[in-house]
Formats: structure tokens, sequence, C-alpha cells
């Protein structure tokens, strides 16, 4: 990755009522902006990429291991084309949006409309474990806001009741993002009726995350809002940024991969290279004489 950017990003876990429930919040607000820098995204397009970072920031904090890997993907026909997120244990999450530049449907309401942007489709979550198979579910789009969808994933996919929420403000001025943030709050087996009844009812008070957010609650304040009257406790507080781990090393090795006569017109054409990567937009240039390189050896591994 080439840009650095300073992140005050993090992720609070909580247990609350026991063990009954576990929850988790986040402030995403940096790297949904970072993001934004990064891909040139418009406002739809920005909203749609930063919640899904932002639950897979969440997400992807929840696995047992730090070298897990998580992979969120939507496949979509609506104009936005599809997103990825990839998250690990250790709080990295990156993400790229299909079609950045799509400015959107108007909404009666002036809100940005991320669900049409979607359109129809499919929700497949990716976890890595380290094992011989990565393994995956798939849960239709139901509404292609995102947090809808999640929450139907982890009931369908996961057997898991959960609640989820996510937001990402824009400065309407400029498209910046101005914060974001979410929370996902989880039902374990033993939970009782009336643990779920009290989340339910304090969960009718949350108008919207970005109401919270824009009040300037911290990922603190807003569990203990939804947690409240179920003994809350803080587990975890951990960092979270937007961290590509590509290198010039490893965009070389997609060079290397090509078919050898994709290689060879790359070389005919006796001109620099550049190579983005998909997840942070970070250019890679390659001379004519690397190109060269890559193809003999190519040539001789054959
Ligand atoms: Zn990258």
């Amino acid at each position: 990755m080439e840009k650095e950017y300073k992140s005050n990003d993090y992720i609070v876990r909580m247990t609350a009522a026991g063990l009954q429930l576990r929850a988790f919040a986040i402030s995403s607000g940096d790297m949904c902006e970072f993001a934004r820098s990064c891909h040139g995204t418009s406002p739809v397009a920005t909203a749609a990429l930063g919640r899904l970072l932002t639950a897979g920031a969440m997400m992807g904090s929840m696995q047992k291991n730090a070298a897990d890997m998580l992979t969120l993907q939507i496949r979509c026909d609506g104009p936005i084309g599809g997103l990825t997120v990839t998250a690990d244990g250790k709080g990295h999450v990156k993400g790229y949006v299909n079609n950045p530049v799509f400015e959107g449907y108007a909404r009666a309401d002036h809100k940005l409309d991320v669900g049409g942007a979607l359109g129809y489709g499919t929700l497949t979550v990716i976890r890595d474990l380290g094992l011989k198979e990565p393994f995956a579910g798939t849960s239709e789009l139901v509404t292609g806001e995102i947090a809808e969808d999640l929450t139907y994933y982890f009931a369908t996919s996961e057997q898991i009741p959960s609640a989820v929420g996510l937001g990402v403000l824009l400065k309407k001025e400029t498209g910046e993002v101005k914060c974001a943030g979410g929370f996902i709050i989880q039902a374990m087996p033993e939970a009782s009726d009336e643990t779920l009844t009290r989340l339910e009812q304090n969960l009718a008070g949350v108008t919207s995350v970005t109401d919270l957010l824009d009040r300037g609650m911290s990922p603190e304040q807003i569990l203990e809002q939804i947690l409240e009257g179920l003994d809350p406790k803080t587990e975890q507080r951990s960092e979270s940024v937007f961290y590509c781990d590509c290198s010039r090393k490893k965009i070389a090795k997609v060079l290397y991969s090509l078919n050898e006569k994709d290689l060879a017109e790359l070389m005919e054409e006796d001109r620099d290279v550049e190579v983005k990567c998909h997840f942070c937009n970070s250019a890679y240039q390659f001379s004519p004489d690397t190109i060269r390189e890559i193809y003999e050896e190519r040539k001789k591994d054959r």
C-alpha cells in the first residue's frame, strides 16, 4: 500500500446478560474516508463501501485467530456492480466497489439510495481458517442496504439471531466521510425470552446508527444504550484500520501468473505497464525491461 493515514477507529466488544449476548460496535469514520480517497468513490458508493468495511472490520475481529481471513462479497445486478471486503483478526480491513463512480438514484427523502445502487444479488461470507477448504455461506440480498442483508445472512446461514446497524455520514458539500460506525448484537443459544424482549425494546428506540453517530456517540455509548438494563460488560477495545498488504513483489506475481500470450503482448508493446491494486488502488509501474524479465522467467519455468 502506497499511502498512509492517521486512524482513530476502534472496535469495542461487550457481553451482556451474563454471556447471553455478545456485542460489537465500531467507529469507522477514518477507514471509510481513507477508502473514499483511495478509490475516488461517488457518495452512494462511499456509503455502500463504508457500510461493508464497517461490518467487515467487526466480523474480522470476531474471528478466533489473528491470521483467520474473512471476505464479504456482494454480487449484484445494480449499477454499482458488486463489492468486496476482506478483514483479518488483527483489525485490518480493506475493500473495493466494482463501479466506484456511479452517482446514484435520487430518493424522495434525499438519503443515499444504497439499496437501489446494489439492486438484486447475493451476499457471500467466506471464512478462511487456514484449513484445506475455506467455509462459505451465501444468502440473498434482502434490501441491498447491507445491514439488513447481514442480519438475514446471520439468521439463515449461521443460525445466529443478530441485530446489525451500519451508518456512514457524509459531508454534504464535499462528499467526504464525516463519521461512520456500526454495531452487531448476537444472541447466544442460551439467551432467555426476557433478555431478548428487553433487547428488542432497546433496539426499537434506536432510530438509525447515523443519528447516533451524528450525536457524537462513541461505540461504548452506542452499546450501552442498546444493552441498557442488560448488565453490559466491556471485554475488549481494539484498533481497526484500512490496511492493504499489496507490494511491488506481490503485483509482479500477478503479472507472472498471466498466460504466456498476454505477457508476450505486453512485452511487444514495449512501454511502461501500470498495474493497480484492486483493494487500495495503489499503482505499480513496470518498465519494458522488467516485463521482459518476467516473461523470460515465466518461459524458463514451463
Ligand atoms: Zn493494495
